[in-house]
């Protein structure tokens, strides 16, 4: 069966930099092809170190949302380990936006590009097909980062994951049909000049989209003071639908979303 593991849930530089929360990606595995999503620093420790363990050189394809450093200073490392060091020539998918690879400052080092077997770049419009799921980038608003969503469609359902973002009319609309749907709030209160979520603003979302289970994620100071798993027990009470705030290792197994 598939599961989603958060690796680490720190979101913003505070949280990364003092390492209150790993900033370690999230561990996506469904119809048997396993992602990593957004690999922050600490992400290949943190497999290592994971119990049960995840092996990176199992994975099937990388992800960067965007090229901010809490979603990609891994990166590079996990290229070579995906790809067993290049021993068995090239492996997996990079699927990342066209700024993480090209213009004067991208994410990817040239010299690790040799490692997948292909690298895709994330468009709004666009799909692409990798193993038994399908992948659906989302156009999301966030500074000078392009960004992008996930929606992640396979035989275990629909597993949407709200990046980093500010909230916009049409972005709920496009979360539509998820069964579990992530969503990355660093902020407790609206702050629209950041383009990040707050709680009030994830709430409109998963208001909107409905999930069977909706996970709170990359939490920034405000709301690790203000206690993710209360203000996710009092947003479960306020709009009906379960809500759960992760904390770094949680895993939740694809029959939670499938009921
Ligand atoms: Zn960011």
């Amino acid at each position: 069966m598939g599961f989603v593991k958060f690796l680490g849930t720190a979101g913003a530089r505070y949280v990364v930099g003092k390492q209150l929360r790993y900033s370690a990606g999230t561990w996506i595995e469904l119809g048997g092809t396993r992602f990593l999503l957004d690999p922050g620093p600490g992400t290949l420790l943190r497999c290592r170190k994971s119990r049960p363990p995840l092996e990176p050189e199992e994975l099937d394809g990388l992800i960067l949302s965007h090229k901010h450093l809490d979603h990609s200073t891994d990166v590079n490392v996990m290229l070579e380990v995906m790809a067993e060091l290049g021993h068995k020539g090239k492996k997996g998918v990079l699927l990342a936006p066209r700024d993480c690879l090209e213009g004067d400052d991208p994410v990817v080092l040239k010299y690790v590009r040799k490692y997948p077997e292909r690298i895709e770049i994330l468009e709004e419009g666009k799909t692409f097909e990798v193993g038994a799921v399908r992948i659906t980038p989302v156009a999301h608003r966030h500074g000078d980062a392009e960004t992008y969503g996930i929606l992640f469609d396979s035989s275990e359902g629909r597993v949407g994951f709200v990046v980093d973002t500010g909230l916009f009319p049409e972005l709920p609309r496009r979360y539509q049909g998820c069964d579990l749907l992530v969503l990355n709030v660093v902020r407790l209160k609206p702050t629209p000049e950041i383009d990040h979520l707050s709680l009030p603003e994830a709430a409109v979302i998963i208001r909107e989209v409905r999930p069977k289970l909706a996970v709170l994620t990359h939490f920034g100071m405000t709301m690790l003071r203000a206690r993710p798993h209360e203000l996710a027990r009092k947003l479960t009470e306020e709009l009906g639908l379960e809500v759960i705030a992760a904390d770094d290792g949680l895993t939740i197994e694809a029959g939670r979303w499938k009921r």
